[in-house]
């Protein structure tokens, strides 16, 4: 069976496979072809795929022959009409936005892996992009954050005076939020931090941060260890003490997330005007409409000259070890679906693959898409 890696349009710099990866997927029994160029912006050239066992190809020629593509971002709308019935593609779909291309994609017969969905169980933590990504985003958040304060982050005792530590304020303390407690803690700063579940406390706590607490959050064990939305109260509440630690703070990691809704507003635009001039605030929840009221998804904006950074494309800033973790979610995941002989045979049976899988046999399956998209019909 023929894996084929297309390379990624638009701003994209990462790639699904780096040759390593693509070694470990001919080790599993496949034959790997590559499109030409398409590891260039992640610093890997043709040379070392054909090391590594992979072949060159146009990406007609791919698309033609590859029983199974993998790719960062879904294909373009241009590239379905060549795929064949019963092709599958691995990518990271965001369904609520790309709706419209699953459909044409269920129709065209495609069986679409969604990355993205790969459910959030023990026995899934190895194929885990979504982790894979934050990770390298809070780490990224940070470095931004530092270069651009017009201050240190660690405290200096210098022959030209004291110089205080940085106080960073994180939001939300998940994957990316941890992340960046550790680096901002590594680089000497002050950090305080803040979520709505009690589990995280002792996390931050371990990490050097310390964590605020808001008393009156709303927990659900049913949310599978994710936040829900709070009550009006406890959002003024928590709107309020975030204001206090806000002006006191140099730098805003703002990350905090409600699976399949709208990001919480966490810092209001009164909040900013009060802020220290020369303050950066980061907002990685900028894709679903910021934690700061003034986020611009994709963009910096600057008020009272604070700046605001509403970036969330923070891997693809970090091309090469980026592909590298998510090449290796990827095969992890393709291990449990690939047979001795190095046939890809997904097993709807195994809840990954059933809630990996947005459609198959031009029926959706992942639950989570139906209830995403509002879908009816059972699988
Ligand atoms: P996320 O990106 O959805 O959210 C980021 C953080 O924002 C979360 O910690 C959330 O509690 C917090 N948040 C939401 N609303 C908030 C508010 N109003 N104020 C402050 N904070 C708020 O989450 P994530 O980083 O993807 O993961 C969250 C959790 O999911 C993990 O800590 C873990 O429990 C679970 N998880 C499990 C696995 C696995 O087992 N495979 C993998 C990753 C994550």
């Amino acid at each position: 069976m023929i894996a084929g890696i297309l390379s990624e349009t638009g701003n994209e710099n990462r790639i699904a496979l780096l040759p390593c990866e693509a070694a470990s997927l001919k080790k599993l029994g496949m034959e790997v072809m590559v499109e030409f160029h398409a590891g260039e912006r992640a610093f890997v050239s043709d040379k070392d795929y054909t090391a590594a066992g992979a072949t060159m190809a146009d990406r007609k020629e791919i698309i033609s022959r590859a029983a199974l593509l993998l790719t960062i971002n879904p294909p373009l709308n241009d590239d379905i009409k060549s795929f064949t019935d019963g092709q599958i593609l691995c990518t990271v779909l965001n369904p609520v936005e790309n709706n419209l291309w699953l459909e044409k994609a269920r129709l065209q017969g495609l069986t679409v892996l969604a990355l993205d969905l790969v459910p959030r169980i023990t026995r899934a933590q190895s194929m885990d992009i979504l982790s894979s990504m934050a990770t390298v985003s809070g780490y990224k958040a940070v470095l931004e954050a530092a270069s651009l304060l017009p201050r240190f982050f660690p405290m200096f005792m210098s022959a030209a005076g004291t110089i205080r530590p940085a106080k960073v304020l994180i939001l939300g303390a998940g994957v990316a939020g941890l992340q960046a407690i550790a680096v901002a803690r590594k680089l000497g700063a002050v950090v305080e931090v803040f979520d709505v579940r009690s589990a995280v406390k002792e996390e931050v706590k371990s990490l050097g941060g310390k964590f605020i607490e808001v008393e009156g959050a709303r927990e659900d064990a049913a949310a599978g260890g994710y936040a829900i939305e709070q009550t009006e109260e406890f959002r003024k509440k928590q709107q309020d003490l975030i204001q206090q630690r806000a002006v006191a703070a140099d730098v805003v990691i703002a990350t905090a997330m409600i699976p399949g809704k709208k990001a919480p507003v966490l810092l209001l635009k009164e909040t900013v005007s009060r802020m220290k001039p020369g303050s950066v605030i980061v907002d990685l929840a900028a894709a679903t409409g910021g934690n700061c009221e003034l986020t611009q998804n994709g963009t910096t904006v600057e008020m009272n000259r604070v700046k605001i950074i509403g970036k969330s494309d923070y891997p693809s800033d970090m091309p090469y070890d980026a592909s590298k973790m998510f090449g290796n979610n990827v095969i992890n995941l393709l291990k449990i679906m690939i047979d001795k002989n190095g046939n890809l045979k997904p097993d709807m049976a195994d809840e990954i693959v059933s809630g990996t899988t947005a459609v198959y046999g031009k029926e959706y399956i992942s639950q989570r898409v139906k209830q995403m998209l509002g879908i009816k019909q059972t699988a």
